[in-house]
């Protein structure tokens, strides 16, 4: 009897190869029929990366991402508030990954697959259905297209990894409705253009109202780099936003005039925007704190318990951290309720928390405050805010989302694996 699992994303996929790496059987129902890199970039922290490269995938992620060197942040005039080392360049044991969110899903789909066989996913089957019986959980598939059954499937226990509008969530929670918008929208899009702050840089400029966000994920030989960007604009309450869809185009008129004087020294930010080869809009939504993930054998992992703000880099680095605790409970609890339990108990408050922390613009929150006390920009960062408190922001919200550089370098493997 095997665990069964909602959902090849980033999540699901990252628990087959944790559940094949220890020895448990699983089997993933997907709802699409073909995973296809969709998506553009997102980074990944150390934190998880620690996890991956403890899955053997070092050498792919070099091959599809790219480690990045620092992170600043800047004013809407350009000016620098803050700049930090990341990853391996900042003393953590392990790299943060600029990278491409469907490259990413694709090499983990590979691996699986090299890995584990071609039996251990389904695809075109969405898990519409889940129920507890006496031996275990039973669930319904079906074909999304068409609506066609594709029968029932048993099972120890059920993970829906299943994304924001998870199903199983919806069933556990029939009264949150849809995910909430927060007033923000995003404008997303690749441009092949100048590397910019002595390369692999992730820059976050202005405030939560008019941000913008951008990080090369690949590098060319003549110099230039494919650079991901997010351009995010605060809309009126009256504006009637889209539903979710990662890939609904967007239209330039509608923010590019936000960031119309932002050239500065270092990018040129309307350039930047104009010469995207496509724009993608999104807004920005999250689903409340829940007060449980596990209901008996069934339980909620990655954006299915936790969906964020994407702010800090956290979405993806923490659907990881989830499947490893709850791979590891897996095997030392056995694939029953007791684990899902232990899992619960070990990840959700931290997540939740981050979550929050999250709605108050993260680590970004230095922005909004820069912003406020000088709103015209700086001549010095100093006059506007002392060393201490800068340091202090920065490093509040990595010990909140579990990666302290001491801390995470110091402690044992999340899965000890006995060779
Ligand atoms: C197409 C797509 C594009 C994205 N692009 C970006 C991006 O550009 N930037 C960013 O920061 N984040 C993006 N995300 C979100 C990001 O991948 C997640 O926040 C993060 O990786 C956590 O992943 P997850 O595995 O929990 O969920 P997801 O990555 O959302 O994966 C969920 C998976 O479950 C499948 N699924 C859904 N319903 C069912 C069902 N009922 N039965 C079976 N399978 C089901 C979906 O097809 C998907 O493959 C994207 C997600 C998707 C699905």
């Amino acid at each position: 009897m095997t665990v069964l699992i909602a959902g090849a994303g980033i999540g699901g996929l990252t628990l087959g190869l944790s559940l094949h790496q220890l020895g448990v059987p699983f089997r993933i129902f997907e709802a699409v029929r073909e995973i296809r890199p969709l998506g553009v970039g997102i980074n990944v922290q150390p934190h998880a990366i620690r996890e991956l490269f403890e899955l053997g995938l070092e050498g792919a992620l070099d091959k599809v991402g790219l480690r990045t060197r620092q992170l600043g942040y800047f004013s809407a005039q350009g000016g620098e508030i803050w700049r930090e080392a990341r990853g391996e360049f900042a003393g953590y044991h392990w790299p943060q990954y600029s990278i491409h969110r469907g490259e990413m899903q694709m090499l983990l789909y590979r691996a699986l697959l090299e890995r584990a066989g071609p039996d251990v996913i389904e695809m075109g089957a969405a898990v519409t259905g889940a129920v507890e019986t006496a031996a275990g959980v039973e669930l319904a598939l079906t074909e999304r297209r068409t609506g066609a059954k594709l029968g029932r499937v048993a099972g120890r226990v059920f993970v829906a990894a299943d994304g924001i509008n998870s199903v199983t969530r919806q069933a556990l929670y029939p009264e949150e409705g849809a995910a909430q918008w927060g007033g923000v929208m995003m404008w997303r899009g690749v441009t092949r253009g100048p590397s910019f702050l002595g390369g692999r840089s992730m820059a976050m400029a202005g405030r939560k109202d008019c941000k913008f966000v951008c990080y090369p994920i690949e590098e060319y030989e003549d110099g230039t780099c494919l650079i991901n960007w997010i351009a995010d604009r605060a809309m009126p309450a009256e504006y009637v936003w889209r539903a979710q869809d990662w890939t609904r185009e967007g239209r330039l008129e509608d923010f590019l005039g936000a960031f119309a004087g932002w050239a500065f020294d270092w990018l040129n930010v309307p350039e930047v925007i104009t010469s995207a080869e496509s724009v993608w809009e999104y807004p920005m939504v999250d689903r409340n704190p829940l007060p449980r993930w596990s209901h008996g054998r069934i339980t909620l992992l990655g954006d299915a318990a936790h969906a964020m703000y994407p702010i800090g880099s956290n979405g993806a680095s923490q659907a990881i951290l989830d499947a490893r605790v709850l791979a590891r409970e897996l095997r030392d609890l056995g694939q029953g309720a007791e684990a899902l339990a232990a899992y619960d108990d070990i990840r959700r408050e931290t997540v939740n928390k981050i979550v929050l922390a999250n709605r108050g613009d993260g680590p970004d929150k230095i922005l909004d405050i820069v912003a406020e006390r000088a709103p015209e920009g700086f001549e010095n960062i100093h006059d506007v805010m002392p060393q201490e408190e800068l340091e202090a922001a920065a490093g509040a919200y990595k010990k909140l989302a579990g990666m302290d550089i001491e801390a995470l370098n110091a402690r044992g493997p999340l899965v000890p694996v006995s060779i």
